[in-house]
């Protein structure tokens, strides 16, 4: 049999990236904006795949932060999608792909630890 790829594939793996990314912001959110002003975060794209119905708590500016990279990522022309940090295309803009970093180095690790 043909080795083709059903699209359904690449929507589980973009809800999946999703997924993870909502988690990485929300652990370092809920580490470093304690005290700011957050709202239940949502996502739901009509010509997107990804979906969040009931997200973590964010604030605003990891609310930007985290729709623009889930945009990003369902957007993505490349397929195989390579790893972000190795990929050429530098799709992210840069203020949030330095933000992304620091949310990177902090969740990354930590997320290890935390299911759900
Ligand atoms: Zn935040």
């Amino acid at each position: 049999m043909p080795k083709s790829k059903p699209s359904t594939s690449d929507t589980i793996e973009i809800q999946k990236d999703t997924d993870k990314l909502v988690r990485f912001l929300s652990i370092y959110c809920d580490a470093h904006h304690e005290h700011r002003l957050r709202a239940t975060f949502t996502f739901d794209h009509p010509k997107t795949s990804a979906r969040v119905i009931k997200g973590p708590q964010l604030c605003d500016e990891c609310v930007k932060l985290l729709r623009h990279a889930i945009v990003m990522r369902v957007l993505c022309p490349l397929d195989p999608k390579p790893k972000c940090r190795k990929c050429p295309e530098h799709c992210y803009r840069p203020v949030y792909r330095d933000q992304m970093e620091t949310v990177m180095k902090y969740a990354g690790p930590r997320s290890l630890f935390r299911k759900g």
